[in-house]
């Protein structure tokens, strides 16, 4: 892949990491589905600090996606708090948390997600259009996200003529473009073969190591090693909580 030029990403403040960007507390969620009711978080408390990488990982079903959407704001919760910034995210209104998120959040899933009959550009472009930002704005601002993320040669490439590493890494530009609180990733390698998702983990490293907070959501214990800290969920709830180091032993 292009070499990432480390000096091209925003600098953190010095004095920045640490404090808290989230604290979730007693979050639960069920869903109801006719007359059968799965109770998909039991309880949730996390403190999530500025600058952090963390990974979660847990078994299929028990919970790590609705975990990720009720803490980003993408789906309500039934009881609990989450505060992102000193905001409460749940007590907005629809209207106020959808546009809460679009400027705070930013999200890579593993099946890219992208526009198809949009370009690269176009894609990176859309969260800032959607907030209101300036046409010309949004276009310098995508342009040069789509450099750091070492696709300075495919701004006018549609997804169909990109490889999935690189769709992925549209992905992660148009994730990083409104420079959101945190972003959360959902199996961000899911779906690219082995060298492609060795490029993006190194991304994403490096995202991480320009003082982005980020959450993966992931099978693989080649990221959750890279993270600095990685929570397993079980049957709806947070059963660790620590170094990558020692849970993965
Ligand atoms: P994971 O991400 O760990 O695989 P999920 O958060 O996707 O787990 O799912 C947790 C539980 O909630 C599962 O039992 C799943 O079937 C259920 N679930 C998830 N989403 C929905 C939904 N939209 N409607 C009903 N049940 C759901």
């Amino acid at each position: 892949m292009t070499s990432l030029v480390a000096e091209a990403w925003p600098r953190p403040e010095p004095d920045a990491g640490g404090d808290p960007i989230l604290v979730a507390s007693g979050v639960r969620k069920t869903y109801r589905t006719g007359t059968v009711a799965v109770e998909a978080l039991r309880g949730i408390d996390l403190t999530i600090r500025r600058g952090e990488f963390l990974a979660v990982m847990g078994p299929s079903g028990n919970g790590k996606t609705t975990m990720l959407n009720c803490l980003s704001g993408l789906d309500d919760i039934d009881d609990g708090t989450v505060i992102v910034d000193g905001q409460d995210i749940h007590a907005l209104s629809d209207k106020r948390r959808t546009e809460h998120r679009a400027r705070r959040m930013g999200f890579i899933f593993q099946s890219f997600n992208l526009i198809p009959v949009f370009t690269a550009e176009e894609n990176v472009e859309l969260p800032l259009l959607l907030i209101g930002a300036p046409a010309r704005e949004a276009r310098r601002r995508a342009r040069a996200i789509l450099d750091r993320v070492g696709l300075a040669d495919r701004h006018h490439h549609r997804p169909t003529e990109l490889s999935g590493g690189e769709q992925q890494r549209v992905a992660v530009a148009r994730a990083l473009v409104s420079e959101p609180a945190i972003v959360w990733g959902d199996e961000p390698t899911g779906n690219l073969d082995s060298s492609n998702a060795a490029e993006m983990l190194d991304l994403i490293e490096e995202v991480h190591r320009a003082g982005q907070t980020l959450v993966v959501v992931t099978h693989d214990a080649t990221i959750a090693a890279r993270a600095e800290r990685l929570v397993r969920v079980t049957d709806g709830q947070i059963t660790a909580d620590g170094r990558p180091a020692d849970l993965l032993a």
